[in-house]
């Protein structure tokens, strides 16, 4: 009997640790996947697959709401287990495991120190992310700039393209913005940019989106927007210009814009869509600015 406990002790004992230390060594390879991309996505993807034979679940949802981020895997099922993931006071979303039975409360804890290894990645690809949108910001006027525009109008075109979606251009430019800086200096000419910018956002929807193009020059996109709703921003943003008096130093500023329309057609590229929304602002320049135009 005692040989027998003894045995059986030898056993547990040698068990023991095997387990342990597969146990480690699987956390130690989630560690290792965690380290290997930047890509929320990927991030979420690998840690699910990683901890299914640790932590057994048919789904996971990760949302981030900073980055407007919405990452669903698997399957939705009854019980759930959720977790707002923070390092040093900051957000970096929320995760939330499911499957259709109850975790248990040893589940729970171990997740915790699981959780603990995609919390620094997920801080990482945060701040890369971070740092890409700052790149694509002007920061005299807080619009996207061109760098964003570049990256983002041929997206869009082969996006309405393949949905068959409108998709309108807006380029306004403002007038005389040379004398602006001439006649009230340089400072001025900026404040006028920042508060141009601001009111054309106010006029604009969420889902428009807009860019500082160039030195006083502005451009739109408006997906799902045909021409008739084009013109109706188009002249909306024009006279919330004229019928604005900015105030400089003791000085009251009137400013006024050009803008020129293009709607897409079906054989566009990004150079012949653009081009057609410039040639249409230039045509309002011509016909005595303060004005919007279309392509004809
Ligand atoms: P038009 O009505 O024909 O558009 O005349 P304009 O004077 O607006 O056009 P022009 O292209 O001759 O002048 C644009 C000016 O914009 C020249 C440039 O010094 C100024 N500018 C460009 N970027 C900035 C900026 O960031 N800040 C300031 N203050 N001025 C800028
Ligand atoms: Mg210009
Ligand atoms: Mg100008």
């Amino acid at each position: 009997m005692k040989g027998k406990t003894a045995n059986l002790a030898i056993v547990s004992n040698n068990n023991l640790p095997a387990k342990k230390s597969n146990k480690l060594l699987h956390q130690h390879n989630i560690v290792n996947a965690l380290q290997t991309t930047l890509e929320f996505d990927r991030l979420i993807t690998i840690f699910s697959e990683k901890i299914e034979s640790l932590i057994p679940h048919s789904g996971c949802i990760y949302v981030n709401e900073e980055f407007d981020i919405e990452i669903e895997l698997g399957s939705k099922a009854h019980h759930s287990c959720s977790y707002t993931l923070t390092i040093e006071e900051k957000q970096l979303g929320n995760l939330k495991l499911m499957r259709r039975n109850r975790f248990t409360h040893e589940e729970l804890q171990f997740l915790e120190t699981l959780l603990s290894y995609l919390v620094y990645p997920l801080n990482n690809a945060s701040s890369l992310k971070q740092a890409i949108n700052q790149a694509h910001i002007d920061p005299l006027t807080k619009t996207s700039n061109r760098a964003a525009f570049d990256s983002t109008v041929s997206r869009e075109i082969s996006l309405a393209l393949r949905n068959d979606n409108s998709l309108s251009a807006i380029f306004l430019d403002i007038d005389h913005f040379k004398s602006i800086n001439d006649d009230f200096g340089h400072a001025c000419g900026d404040m006028v940019l920042s508060v141009t910018a601001k009111l054309i956002k106010q006029c604009a929807r969420d889902s428009d989106l807009i860019f500082r193009y160039g030195g006083e020059e502005f451009v739109l996109l408006l997906s799902n927007t045909d021409l008739t709703g084009a013109k109706r921003l188009a002249e909306r943003i024009r006279k919330k210009l004229e019928h604005h008096t900015l105030a400089f130093n003791m000085d009251a500023i009137k400013v006024t814009a050009s803008l020129g329309i293009a709607t897409l057609r079906a054989n566009d590229n990004m150079e012949s869509f653009i081009q057609r929304a410039d040639n249409a602002m230039y045509q309002a320049k011509e016909q005595g600015r303060n004005q919007v135009s279309f392509e004809s």
